[in-house]
């Protein structure tokens, strides 16, 4: 049964976690699409992508290797500082694979335009990336990915992976926090 209670330091919800699970299996049937039975070697940028991948790699039945990297994240703010750095790489080869990049948002386009220059310097068969979300609105960087779940305005949501001061991730919705909590 979905969750319809909202936390009580949410002031607004984005988006519910029936919308989300509808669309990270479209998104699956998006990949499916793309990639037929091909193997898909999966780069996902820890934490925030944690709860994405754990259930769009459930709605594909390819099979499929995992990587997790990870990249400097906000602290505990909600502006990023400065460039972001690569604090933990690849394990897994990526020489003549297919490999599908997931991240959590795409905001400036900062982190995924590093992350991806750095992946095709190791020679994959291919790249996409996918994203959950998407703030257009606030890119610095020129970059798009190739599979998008929601746009959304520019806010800073946590919920589902995304957080604040490193909680909230196990929310079932994504969601607005109240002013006051984002001062806390
Ligand atoms: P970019 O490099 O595109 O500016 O930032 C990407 C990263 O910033 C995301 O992976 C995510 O960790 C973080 N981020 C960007 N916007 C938000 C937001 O609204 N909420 C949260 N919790 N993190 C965000
Ligand atoms: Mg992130």
């Amino acid at each position: 049964m979905p969750t319809k209670k909202i936390h009580p330091d949410l002031a607004s919800v984005l988006l519910t976690e029936t919308q989300i699970a509808r669309r990270v299996n479209a998104l699956g049937r998006e990949l499916k699409k793309l990639y037929g039975d091909e193997e898909i070697t999966i780069v996902t940028i820890m934490n925030g992508a944690l709860l994405f991948t754990a259930d769009l790699i459930r709605a594909i039945d390819n099979p499929v290797r995992i990587d997790c990297i990870r990249t400097t994240s906000y602290g505990a703010g909600t502006e990023s500082h400065g460039a972001p750095k690569l604090v933990h790489g690849l394990t897994l080869d990526m020489n003549g694979r297919h490999v599908l990049l997931l991240d959590d948002i795409l905001d400036t386009g900062k982190t995924l335009s590093l992350i991806s220059d750095m992946i095709r310097g190791v020679h994959p068969a291919s790249l996409r990336v996918c994203v959950l979300l998407d703030k257009k609105a606030r890119r610095v960087v020129p970059f798009e990915a190739d599979l998008v779940g929601f746009q959304i305005p520019d806010k800073f949501v946590v919920g589902y992976g995304l957080d604040f001061a490193e909680r909230y991730r196990n929310l079932k919705m994504i969601g607005v926090l109240k002013p006051e909590t984002q001062k806390a």
